[in-house]
């Protein structure tokens, strides 16, 4: 897992598998204003053991908020490191969890299962916080802004910690990853969310994707136009629309086919 520093109030774990980011916020400095939420979170066991360590030696109080950006699995792991603190979401997220009991945790345990990935216990989601989206969410002295971020899946959200310009996209803007349709996603959302995401990053310096790496204000504009680019052609072209440079492996095109296939159906 590499670990770095956005701002004296934010640090960004990416893990090593899927490259998945985990970001810590604090917010503010004063004794009893301190307080510390981590949104989303590392995929392997080594990972989630050393999150703790990692908030310590960042001088961070131990959380006392856990945020998923959206229910897919791979963000929903910060109560195996934090059991004892609570889980929020979005609205949209907290129905689809409650829609689909045990998904996340079958999707987990075949994950696990594949790569032979042992856990010293399952993953309990606990009482799953609804936020209200758009809103906002207190953090020590400073506010979390939470804006919708539906069409990769049909729920979630994204974080902007304006305090620190980082924004937290959700699983968007990935310079690793072609946009993906998943459960309830939708192309006419997806384009949506990247129009808000456009008047978001204005206001980062640093915008953090689900997967893949920190990005600029520069990068962050030049990957959502080549994922806007895309989503066009692939609604246009279906499995002839041409992928952005960068995005274009074995992995990727299967993704490609999934999403002309999710379109077809
Ligand atoms: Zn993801």
């Amino acid at each position: 897992m590499r670990a770095i520093a956005l701002h004296a109030d934010v640090l960004v774990a990416t893990s090593a598998l899927l490259s998945v980011n985990c970001v810590v916020v604090r917010g503010g400095l004063g004794a009893d204003a301190d307080e510390t939420f981590v949104i989303d979170s590392p995929v392997l066991p080594g990972e989630l053991d050393a999150l703790a360590t990692l908030l310590e030696q960042a001088r961070f109080p131990a959380p006392s908020g856990l945020l998923a950006t959206h229910g897919d699995w791979d963000h929903l792991l910060a109560r195996l490191a934090f059991p004892g603190v609570a889980l929020g979401c979005a609205q949209s997220t907290a129905a689809r969890l409650r829609a689909s009991p045990g998904a996340a945790q079958r999707e987990l345990r075949a994950f696990d299962e594949d790569l032979l990935i042992e856990r010293d216990r399952p993953l309990a989601l606990g009482s799953v916080q609804a936020l209200p989206v758009p809103g906002r969410c207190a953090v020590g002295e400073r506010e979390l802004e939470l804006h919708p971020a539906s069409g990769h899946t049909g729920d979630g959200m994204s974080v902007l910690v304006g305090w620190a310009r980082v924004l937290v996209a959700g699983d968007y803007l990935s310079a690793l990853e072609l946009p993906t349709l998943g459960d309830g996603g939708s192309l006419e959302a997806y384009l949506a969310t990247l129009e808000h995401l456009r008047a978001l990053a204005q206001r980062a310096e640093h915008v953090v994707p689900g997967h893949g790496p920190v990005l600029d204000a520069e990068r962050a504009q030049a990957i959502l136009q080549e994922d806007r680019s895309y989503l066009l052609a692939l609604r246009d072209l279906g499995a002839a629309a041409e992928l952005p440079a960068g995005r274009r492996n074995a992995a990727q095109r299967r993704l490609h086919l999934q999403n002309v296939t999710q379109l077809e159906s």
